[in-house]
């Protein structure tokens, strides 16, 4: 798949254009490119109680998921991301935290191509030895109930 960079870097500083960031007053926008070909962007958005602020990658994964795939009779889960661009309010590129290295994990799995201020790496470089859902299924007690 060909990944136009520059396109989803600029949809990443148009994306921070419309972040919610009174408190830090750092505007930050991602874009990821979907294996289905489309773009989804997400900002930043703030709130005064710090602990319930999202990241631009929390709103790039929720349109992934909130939007239909381009692929007839595909659940709109499968498709996934192939590349993602954070960048903050001036255009420099900002590594997603790791709350966000988490979060896009799943979404792209560990090839997923991050875009950093020296190109774009493998997801697994900026999250090795990660926790995944196999990790649930190979660990989770089989027997017992959820406490009442
Ligand atoms: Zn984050």
């Amino acid at each position: 798949m060909n990944i136009d960079w520059p396109q989803l870097r600029a949809a990443a500083v148009d994306v921070a254009g419309r972040a919610y960031a009174p408190y830090s007053r750092l505007r930050v926008g991602a874009a990821g490119l979907t294996s289905d070909g489309r773009v989804v962007v997400g900002c930043n958005v703030e709130n005064a109680s710090f602990g319930v602020t999202l990241c631009a990658e929390c709103g790039l994964v929720s349109a992934l998921h909130s939007t239909p795939s381009r692929w007839p009779g595909i659940d709109s889960h499968a498709p996934s991301l192939v590349a993602v661009a954070v960048v903050a309010g001036d255009g420099d590129p900002l590594l997603p935290c790791g709350r966000c290295r988490q979060l896009l994990l799943e979404a792209g799995g560990p090839e997923l191509l991050v875009d950093t201020a020296s190109g774009p790496v493998p997801l697994a470089e900026l999250l090795p030895a990660a926790f995944g859902g196999a990790d649930l299924s190979a660990r989770r007690d089989s027997g017992a109930a959820a406490p009442s």
